[in-house]
């Protein structure tokens, strides 16, 4: 199951053999794929859909059961409103600190200069436009290239959706089910428990099914995981790598300094406990958002391994993670940051401290908003470019989008780091005694 050893070991050595086998497939240059490769790209595209869709398939039940399961048991003397303050100034302070991290790395290399002056190559891409591979992505630019600023209200919008239902199909959506779940789970304490204990009941016992069947879900992960993976690292373009590498590098060397600096020094001094144990017990929620790019759909698997593996409370897991997986993004936040100032650095546009400090603000915001899957992040950082008056912003975001899977895999990553990292916190917070 889960917890051993074995599943962590499997996954990570098909992630290892789809990076091998990825790259050592390139190097053959093939024109186009044999025909038995092609074949195995196509199985390899099914074994992924149907990874994907079961842990979209649970998604939904598992938040709406466990919030409402969660908050319904929580003891009396703990007040809801005072677990939710404490949840939501966290996340709003630790992705501060990650666009923080973003702003000062992109400060310092400059990516989008050369030579202190504005990269004239990426201008150019920028300028010309590069074709996307994916329709459903362009199709998502130019949709959100005919918004404007009022949009923001949007994610407003998406706390209080007006039909459950529309909500419950729409996998970008998670926030306005858990909206429902909070209300639903404060309403069932302050039912006398006559009334409220059948429907506590059924909800505690839904959990415990969702739970179940994630375990199943996770006995195909390591195979879900090539399937996802190796498809991506075989096709992925290196000539558009080469160009945005200063870009590239600085984006993951900011993430990789709030995960294993800005992380380690909160696990360590707020919740005191061990890093090391910490991102051991996590590693296959890790592996799976990396894999996945997608924070909602590594939901079920964070979960599990908060609960099982750090030793967190049902109560304080379920109510802090499939809340984080929507609002808290630290690496979203982060990228958003860092992606804008990008664009404005190649496009020659000067942005001082003040304006950098309303792209801050923006991207923290647009961050909470952002769904959690694939790629998302980059309408926001469209509709940021648009009300910085960057120009020339579809296009260049069409270009970011040529590199834009592995730095999702990444930011993914250090978004579910930071849930798990979050949940860890305030359990301890709450005197509760972990397995780390
Ligand atoms: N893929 C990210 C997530 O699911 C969102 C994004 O940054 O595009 O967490």
């Amino acid at each position: 199951m889960l917890n051993s050893h074995k599943s962590t070991s499997s996954i990570f050595i098909a992630i290892l053999a789809a990076l091998l086998l990825g790259i050592g497939l390139r190097q053959f240059n093939f024109d186009q794929a044999p025909a038995i490769l092609s074949f195995f790209f196509q199985i390899c595209d099914w074994v992924a859909q149907l990874f994907l869709r079961a842990l979209k398939l649970i998604m939904v039940p598992l938040v709406l059961c466990s919030i409402v399961a969660s908050l319904a048991t929580l003891s009396p003397n703990q007040s809801i409103g005072k677990l939710g303050a404490k949840t939501l100034s966290y996340y709003l302070a630790s992705s501060l600190v990650a666009v923080l991290i973003g702003l000062i790395i992109v400060n310092l290399i400059q990516p989008g200069f050369d030579n202190g002056k504005p990269n004239e190559d990426i201008r150019s891409l920028f300028m010309n436009g590069e074709q996307t591979s994916s329709e459903d992505l362009s199709n998502k630019v130019e949709v959100a290239s005919q918004r404007d600023a009022g949009d923001f209200l949007d994610i407003l919008y998406k706390i209080i959706p007006e039909n459950l239902f529309a909500t419950f199909s729409d996998n970008g959506a998670l926030l306005g089910v858990i909206t429902f779940a909070i209300a639903m789970g404060i309403a069932l304490r302050k039912l006398p428990l006559q009334s409220s204990q059948p429907m506590t009941q059924f909800m505690i016992s839904g959990q415990e099914v969702m739970i179940t069947i994630t375990n199943w879900i996770m006995l195909a992960a390591p195979f879900g995981v090539f399937a996802l993976i190796f498809p991506t690292v075989y096709n992925t373009g290196l000539v558009l790598f080469v160009q945005l590498g200063k870009y590239f590098t600085t984006v993951v060397l900011a993430l990789g300094v709030h995960l294993l600096v800005a992380i380690p020094l909160i696990l360590h001094y707020l919740a005191k406990v061990s890093p090391i144990a910490f991102f051991k017990a996590m590693r296959p929620a890790l592996l799976t958002a990396f894999s996945t790019a997608s924070s909602a759909s590594t939901l079920p698997i964070t979960l599990n391994c908060v609960e099982k593996r750090v030793g967190v409370s049902k109560e304080t897991s379920s109510f802090t993670l499939p809340l984080g997986a929507t609002v808290n993004m630290d690496g979203t936040a982060l990228y958003e940051c860092v992606a804008v100032i990008f664009v404005a650095q190649v496009m020659g546009v000067e942005l001082g401290w003040l304006a950098q400090g309303g792209i801050v603000i923006t991207a923290l915001l647009t961050s909470i908003g952002v769904a959690g899957i694939p790629s998302a992040s980059l309408v926001a950082i469209l509709l940021i470019l648009k009300t910085s008056n960057i120009p020339n912003a579809e296009l260049a975001i069409i270009a970011l989008l040529s590199v834009d899977r592995l730095l999702d895999m990444s930011r993914t990553m250090i978004n579910i780091a930071s849930d798990a990292c979050a949940a860890t916190v305030i359990a301890k917070s709450q005197g509760e005694k972990l397995k780390i």
